[in-house]
């Protein structure tokens, strides 16, 4: 019979910051290492394509909506 092993955590590169972030089903965030990095990213090519001249987002502000 063979062992039971348990399923080694893997890790990759953070695209964002570069730090290890975990790659499994627990993170949401993946490839992400959390989801600042991954707004970050997501942010960083908005900004890109979509220079708005608006100096903040609307809509991200009201958060209390439970
Ligand atoms: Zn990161």
């Amino acid at each position: 019979m063979t062992e039971a092993q348990p399923p080694a955590p893997r890790h990759v590169k953070c695209p964002s910051c570069g730090r290890p972030s975990l790659y499994a089903p627990e993170n949401r965030f993946r490839p992400f290492c959390s989801e600042r990095c991954k707004l970050h990213d997501l942010g960083a090519w908005a900004n890109e394509s979509f220079r708005l001249a608006s100096p903040e987002d609307p809509g991200l502000d009201a958060g209390s909506a439970s």
